[in-house]
């Protein structure tokens, strides 16, 4: 291990790094998961609930489109059979009913942090 020599008298050992290794990554950003169905399916009761709770308010049409819009372009989102998002796996549509709609839930949002609509 090579010693540096300070003007003041002090002397360190470091070491040395060579470019490679600081160019690389040395932690990964994880990408959300896709739930456990049974957790999704807690999450979906826990909305409904909420929702209910809140006296159901609804998202108007417009801001449903808006929602749908961006979930459409999100890599989280499937249009398979039943178009849903493959995080919480609620079902995203334009139904104006939130039963059959997450978006059209006026108190419910995106999973992601921070979340896109
Ligand atoms: S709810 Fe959020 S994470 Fe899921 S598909 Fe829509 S934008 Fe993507």
């Amino acid at each position: 291990m090579p010693t540096l020599n300070f003007p003041n008298g002090l002397t360190r050992e470091v070491t040395v790094v060579s470019v490679e290794t600081l160019a690389t990554p040395t932690r990964t950003i994880s990408q959300p998961q896709r739930r456990p169905i049974v957790l999704r399916m807690w999450s979906y009761a826990r909305a409904v609930a909420h929702w209910k709770a809140a006296g159901s308010p609804l998202r108007t049409q417009e801001q449903i489109e808006a929602a749908l819009a961006i979930c459409q372009t999100c890599e989280h989102y499937t249009a398979a059979k039943r178009p849903h998002c493959k995080i919480c796996g609620c079902l995203l549509n334009s139904a104006p009913h939130g039963l059959a709609n997450k978006i059209a839930m006026a108190t419910e949002h995106c999973p992601l942090d921070p979340p896109k609509w």
